[in-house]
């Protein structure tokens, strides 16, 4: 069995997150379907490459730059941690909550914005993956 050289893992933290208010909040900003709080569904959300575990409180996932100011005007008026997550390769512990809170995943934030070929830069959200941006560059050469 995996056991952690680094540090141990702590069990799901509680701050101000899990306020059922701040919760439905939350849901308000995103809808229902995109905040998790159920510890089976936020245990991967919990850990990077490392493998280290420490459970956010939700994983919330925004589909637009004005959700996620939303979010974060809700974590400084509530006081709670956030953490952002892509896909959760990192090694260094900075995709993971490690105080509680809850974590952002990009996952929805995938667009493309804009290719251009000429000045070869691409404008896309956060969420967008290396492979996905290979494949619509493909055409250009
Ligand atoms: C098997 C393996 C091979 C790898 N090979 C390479 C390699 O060849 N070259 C290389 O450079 N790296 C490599 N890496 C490292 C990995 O690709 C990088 O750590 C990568 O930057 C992680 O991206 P991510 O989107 O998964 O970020 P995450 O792991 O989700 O997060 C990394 C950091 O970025 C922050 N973050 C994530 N999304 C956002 C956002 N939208 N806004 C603000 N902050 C954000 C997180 O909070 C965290 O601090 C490898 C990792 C693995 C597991």
């Amino acid at each position: 069995m995996y056991q952690s050289i680094h540090f141990n893992a702590k069990p799901r933290a509680v701050t101000n997150a899990s306020k059922p208010e701040v919760l439905e909040k939350l849901q308000q900003i995103v809808g229902t379907e995109n905040v998790l709080v159920e510890p089976e569904k936020v245990e991967p959300y919990g850990a990077d490459a490392v493998k280290e575990k420490f459970p956010p409180e939700a994983v919330v996932f925004p589909e637009s730059t004005a959700q996620m100011c939303e979010i974060l005007k809700l974590a400084n008026s509530e006081i709670f941690p956030v953490t952002a997550r892509g896909g959760g390769v990192g090694y260094t512990g900075g995709a993971v909550p490690v105080d509680g809170g809850i974590v952002i995943g990009t996952d929805r934030m995938n667009k493309i914005i804009e290719i251009n070929a000429d000045d070869l830069y691409v404008i896309c959200q956060p969420g967008l993956t290396t492979f996905a941006l290979q494949q619509a560059v493909e055409k250009y050469g």
